[in-house]
């Protein structure tokens, strides 16, 4: 028999697309975990559901992805010796992390054909084991010095789709570089780039040229992780790039500004996505991609409607994922939530322009419900109900 969830009485529904961030709709329909229907509850067929919630006025957005974490192995990282991290994160609404490179990884093997089988691993085990049910995109493999074009091929075969952060392998140069992420993209991989200042004792600068002659489908951290590049290569990258460009929650906000304000006078505010760029330093960031959203909307003058879809949908469009948007097809992963109690503003999303978190209520992953009351955010006004 199929699964059906039915979630009506949603008082306001954020679709993920930043051409029309806000869909007329107060009802959403989910079969075997794909999103079929929404609209008004009176046109729409909610009869034999297998799981009917009652959203008792709140928002649903799609569930928010983090374009750029560490991850190792399981629930636990290695960094900051902690575990349940990716619980955590759940609980602030995230449902799909994407890995940019399990570089925590004690004794990481650095060699070509320890590089190929870790990341074929690393692939399997988070393809195998969802942590509280969250998505975890990984097998990141870093570039290393002997990788050939046969072992992008026998990666890719292998299930790999992603290119962790360039620059933190021991290829520092741009021209080899390009060449090993040309091979990644013959064989269907994505890349990314680590941007700016060295993170920790062992990484290094990547300076604009190096980003530029790269050419990775993804800008890791425009805003640097932490160190940021000279405001005139940060805006030299937005002018110059068609790739996503990732603002991280772990690099400089004053550098996270001045991107947005530079995308937005470019037109190019669908290039934006977010990420936390934790485990790191800096820890892990159960609510990171919520800060980044209200940071933004606040301090940056973007509607919160906005700012919200560069935690879910730009990313999905940038990364070609099958989340993160209210679409057809899209799989039902949403995030219900609600203006935290006693936040300032009229609504949920002028309480995020003024700065705020949301409260988050319950998520949502492949039709199922994975939690309820967030134990990390400030507490939503109302809940919803499964009934
Ligand atoms: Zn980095």
């Amino acid at each position: 028999m199929s699964e059906k969830l039915v979630i009506k009485n949603i008082g306001l529904m954020l679709s993920g697309k930043i051409e029309q961030p806000i869909y007329d709709a107060d009802t959403i329909i989910a079969v075997d975990g794909k999103i079929t229907d929404w609209g008004r509850e009176k046109n729409l067929d909610c009869d034999s559901a297998t799981t009917t919630v009652d959203a008792k006025g709140i928002t649903l957005a799609p569930g928010l992805i983090d374009s750029h974490v560490h991850p190792v192995v399981g629930d636990y990282t290695p960094r900051q010796q902690q575990l349940h991290w990716i619980d955590s994160t759940l609980h602030g609404g995230v449902t799909t992390m994407i890995s940019a490179g399990e570089v925590h990884m004690p004794g990481r093997p650095n060699d070509p054909i320890g590089t190929v089988a870790m990341a074929i691993a690393a692939q399997r085990w988070y393809d195998n084991f969802r942590p509280s049910g969250v998505k975890v995109h990984a097998g990141a493999p870093l570039l290393q010095t002997g990788l050939e074009e046969h072992h992008f091929k026998q990666m890719a075969e292998g299930g790999v789709r992603l290119i962790g952060e360039v620059g933190l392998g021991t290829v520092k140069d741009g021209k080899t570089a390009h060449e090993m992420v040309g091979w990644a993209r013959k064989y269907g991989m994505q890349s990314t780039i680590h941007t700016g200042g060295p993170s920790i004792p062992g990484s290094g600068l990547i300076d604009a040229d190096m980003v530029l002659e790269t050419g990775t489908d993804v800008v890791g951290h425009i805003n640097g992780g932490h160190s940021a590049l000279p405001d005139d290569q940060i805006i030299c990258l937005c002018e110059n790039c068609k790739a996503a460009l990732e603002i991280v929650h772990n690099g400089n906000e004053r550098a996270a500004l001045l991107t947005l304000n530079t995308a937005r006078e470019l037109d190019k505010l669908d290039q934006v996505i977010l990420g936390t760029d934790g485990p790191a330093g800096s820890g892990v960031q159960p609510l990171g991609i919520l800060r980044m959203i209200a940071m933004l909307s606040s301090l940056g003058n973007v509607p919160a409607e906005i700012a919200f879809c560069m935690g879910n949908g730009n990313t999905s469009r940038q990364r070609k994922l099958d989340t993160g948007l209210i679409e057809t097809g899209m799989c039902a992963d949403f995030v219900l939530m609600d203006q935290a109690q006693h936040a300032p503003g009229k609504s949920i999303l002028e309480s995020v322009q003024l700065g705020n978190l949301p409260g988050i209520g319950m998520t949502v992953i492949d039709g199922r419900i994975t939690s309820q009351r967030s134990r990390n955010t400030p507490p939503a006004t109302r809940l919803p109900e499964i009934v």
